[in-house]
């Protein structure tokens, strides 16, 4: 089926078309730009980007996939989780092209979405399809979920996420720490360049065993990040510089040991020796290095989509419809809305 998918939970406006399980085009606006100065997502400010972005954002991808809006067999949409705001404005648009087209309309979850970027096949990359069940590690500025996936349509259990902060949002925040602009991640990878990380012995969120035994596979990183406060507050009280290489260093390694720990858990407690990665934070390379190094040992394969499928799009929202439509499923009603909580188990919205 040839599909376009609509992304607006968070600060990128994603267009994509699909055919299947191929990637025609993706088209992807940010609004990255307008919060950076105030270190985060500014939620308004968002939604009022991807107003203004959806109808370029729209020729452009039918534009680069060659087909018009009536070749199109239907129309995917995130409806959750995200932003409110910025979901409604996705989601309003969605609706908007399905009743005027004739055409149906899916709507999906965002975080499934991201586990289907890894089945699309484009001009640079063949993609072989999922092999049943695989661990799921999707760490975003929003997300750091956990995920035993059985079947990307019908079947997909949360295992763990954060109880605080997201791991890219702990980038962002300890960036602003060391005075480094936003997005943290990219900054802090490249202030880690040089840096030893074995420097400063930073906290492992939830890893004691007593934390253990109720959250093997959540994560915090909230006392990750007050502890390089404190530890740069303590060194500018003794007058001394701050190593910037180091605590990049070290903290990039604390979040990456974490990640590739509990998700190498959960392939081994569920005997599943397959791992996919996800989100925005994949772009670290440290963590790639890492996972990739330790699933080896643990005889456990890896799989990365692109990096320009990793970040927030709308070709993974088609993707994911596509799959729904092959598997046989009928249309959402009409009556959904943009809900800022769904939960990862509810891979469509109501289904007809
Ligand atoms: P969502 O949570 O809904 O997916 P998002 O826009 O916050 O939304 P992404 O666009 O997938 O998520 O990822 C952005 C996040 O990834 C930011 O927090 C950013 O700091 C982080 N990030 C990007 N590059 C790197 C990197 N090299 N290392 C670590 N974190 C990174
Ligand atoms: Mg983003
Ligand atoms: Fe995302």
């Amino acid at each position: 089926p040839l599909v376009l998918g609509i992304e607006t939970s968070c600060d990128e406006t994603g267009i994509g078309i699909v055919r299947g399980r191929r990637l025609l085009s993706n088209t992807i606006a940010s609004s990255m730009d307008e919060h950076a100065r105030y270190g985060g997502v500014v939620p308004e400010v968002a939604a009022r980007a991807h107003l203004e972005a959806l109808q370029p954002a729209i020729e452009q991808a039918l534009a680069e996939a060659q087909v018009g809006l009536d070749d199109l067999d239907a129309i995917a949409v995130t409806s959750g989780p995200g932003l409110a705001g910025a979901l409604m404005v996705g989601v309003g648009a969605a609706k908007g092209l399905a009743v005027s087209l004739d055409k149906p309309l899916y709507a999906v979850n965002h975080l499934v979405g991201h586990i289907a970027a890894d089945i699309l096949t484009s001009a640079d990359h063949e993609s072989e399809p999922l092999e049943y069940p695989t661990i799921a590690l999707l760490v975003s500025g929003g997300h750091t979920s956990l995920l035993h996936v059985r079947d990307l349509t019908t079947d997909v259990e949360l295992l763990g996420e954060t109880v605080d902060d997201a791991a890219g949002e702990a980038f962002d925040k300890v960036a602003r720490l060391l005075g480094l602009p936003y997005p943290g991640g990219p900054q802090i990878d490249r202030a880690a360049v040089g840096g030893d990380p074995r420097a400063i012995r930073f906290p492992r969120g939830l890893s004691k065993a007593s934390d253990l035994a109720r959250h093997r596979y959540d994560f915090s990183f909230s006392g990750l990040k007050t502890a390089v406060a404190r530890w740069i507050e303590r060194a500018e009280a003794a007058g001394q510089d701050i190593p910037t290489a180091d605590v990049a260093a070290s903290f990039r390694e604390a979040v990456v040991d974490v990640l590739v720990t509990k998700a190498l858990a959960a392939c081994e407690d569920r005997g599943v020796p397959r791992l996919l990665l996800g989100g925005g934070v994949i772009a670290n390379r440290r963590l790639r290095e890492v996972a990739l190094e330790r699933a080896e040992a643990a005889g456990v394969t890896v799989r990365i989509p692109p990096l320009t499928l990793c970040t927030d799009n709308g070709a993974m929202i088609a993707g994911l419809a596509a799959e729904l439509i092959t598997g046989g499923r009928d249309a959402s009603t009409l009556g959904f809305g943009a809900d800022s909580t769904l939960p990862v188990t509810q891979i469509q919205v109501s289904p007809a």
